[in-house]
């Protein structure tokens, strides 16, 4: 028997009472769940369900790059849905392709063919994939600090030919990335903490073997984890350790890409080239949801002529590839990208700097581009996370003066979409001012 109909016409119009009793929602036990009423946004503006106007200084899931409601967003999902809503992934379409070549020529050069998936987690379950099938081998290495999506066991679980070809011994392991603030390796300047983790990841993969290892996994950006921007040299670093022991590369530029960090790519700030990159979030801002994985020629060729055992039935959907093209082309001509650096070298950077310098609660600040951590501690010697119930006193704050803020643990994620003015990141920053002192931070 299905639930009684007749009782959600009595609740049609109050979205908080339909959301509790039907949706159950992520990451959360269910039965104290609180979900704000989200009615519409323009630019950074969220408008919430009791009238208020937000300011958004998270991006919803750090995605939103464009803003809400962009226009040429808008009205290139409407053309691609008057067109064509929806066709399968063998066809060939032109939404599909425009989109394949916007995003590849973000990538270095060499990398000329994208893989279409829904989102990151699978983005990156495909890059890992067509890593264990390029190097004949099982193991991929990724850093303790990081987050690369929440799908689990689905192949494995499948009882047809799929699951041969995907049936690895699942061999998933750890290293420490580079985070000066909390050195796992004792380190006291960049310098030391990069030569460190490379010497380090150089002897998990001895200690591993490398001939079992498919790839090294990064995101270009560790994001969830704290905004963590790794050293000047790493990224070439692994890169030479990767290429020393013939494993890939894999960046993921799920959440660092497409301006996030003032550049097209995170990466595009470092000096070395990947294997494959996988990306979603702000390839469209979320208004459909897409992602990808772009490979570079050799990985790419690897499977001219094999069967690539991946596929999904929304892979490149229309109405995805038209918020992508019509998204890429916007954050072209209204130069979004350099906002996002601008906003970052002359806004966000000194303007938290000097949060830093008044609130003794403040561990540090790093980021760049509209990707900032303001780590809190109770004390700046020992560098003790602040306790949760002064983060969420602080998120309180936040709220009552009209700022949303992404709160990890005990740091304040700032996060703003590329879009946001001079002014309206000013605005924000001096409200998560008034926001720690009356925290007393
Ligand atoms: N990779 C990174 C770096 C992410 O930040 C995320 C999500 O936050 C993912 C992958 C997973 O993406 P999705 O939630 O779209 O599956």
């Amino acid at each position: 028997m299905g639930h009684d109909l007749s009782q959600d016409a009595e609740i049609w119009d109050d979205a908080y009472k339909l959301n509790r009793a039907h949706v159950f929602h992520s990451w959360h036990a269910q039965r104290n769940l609180d979900p704000t009423e989200v009615v519409t946004g323009h630019g950074v503006w969220l408008k919430y369900g009791d009238g208020r106007e937000m300011l958004d200084f998270t991006s919803q899931q750090v995605n939103v790059n464009i803003g809400y409601q962009h226009p040429k967003v808008i009205e290139g999902i409407k053309k691609q849905a008057e067109l064509l809503c929806t066709v399968g992934p063998d066809y060939a379409n032109l939404a599909r392709g425009r989109a394949a070549s916007l995003v590849a020529r973000r990538a270095p050069e060499g990398f000329d063919k994208v893989f279409f998936t829904n989102a990151g987690a699978d983005a990156n379950e495909n890059a890992m994939r067509a890593a264990r099938l390029f190097t004949g081998r099982d193991k991929i290495l990724s850093s303790y600090r990081c987050y690369h999506g929440n799908t689990g066991a689905a192949i494995s679980a499948t009882g047809d030919w799929r699951r041969k070809p995907n049936d690895y011994s699942r061999g998933h392991v750890h290293f420490f990335p580079p985070y000066l603030y909390r050195s796992e390796f004792s380190a006291t300047t960049q310098e030391e903490e990069c030569e460190r983790a490379l010497a380090h990841l150089e002897h998990v993969i001895q200690f591993e073997g490398p001939d079992t290892i498919a790839a090294v996994l990064l995101e270009s950006v560790p994001g969830t984890a704290g905004i963590i921007i790794p050293p000047k040299d790493y990224f070439k670093g692994v890169r030479e350790i990767t290429k020393k022991y013939s494993i890939l590369m894999i960046t993921d530029e799920v959440m660092a890409g497409f301006g996030r960090t003032g550049f097209w790519f995170a990466l595009d700030d470092y000096d070395y080239t990947p294997d494959i990159i996988s990306f979603a979030k702000g390839c469209n801002s979320g208004y459909v949801p897409a992602g990808g994985v772009i490979m570079s020629d050799p990985v790419a060729h690897r499977f001219d002529d094999i069967v690539f055992p991946g596929g999904l039935t929304y892979s490149g959907h229309p109405l995805a590839m038209g918020a992508i093209v019509a998204t890429q082309e916007a954050m072209e001509e209204e130069h979004i990208v350099d906002n996002a650096y601008t906003i970052g070298k002359d806004v966000l950077g000194p303007q938290l700097t000097a949060l830093y310098d008044k609130h003794p609660k403040i561990g540090e600040v790093r980021g760049k581009g509209v990707f900032w951590a303001v780590e809190m501690v109770a004390d700046r010697t020992t560098k003790e996370p602040l306790d949760d119930a002064t983060m969420k006193q602080i998120v309180a704050e936040g709220d009552k003066r009209g700022l949303i803020l992404g709160v990890h643990n005990n740091r304040i994620h700032v996060t703003p979409p590329c879009v946001i003015s001079a002014d309206e990141a000013t605005q924000g920053v001096e409200i998560l001012d008034q926001m720690l002192t009356a925290a007393g931070c």
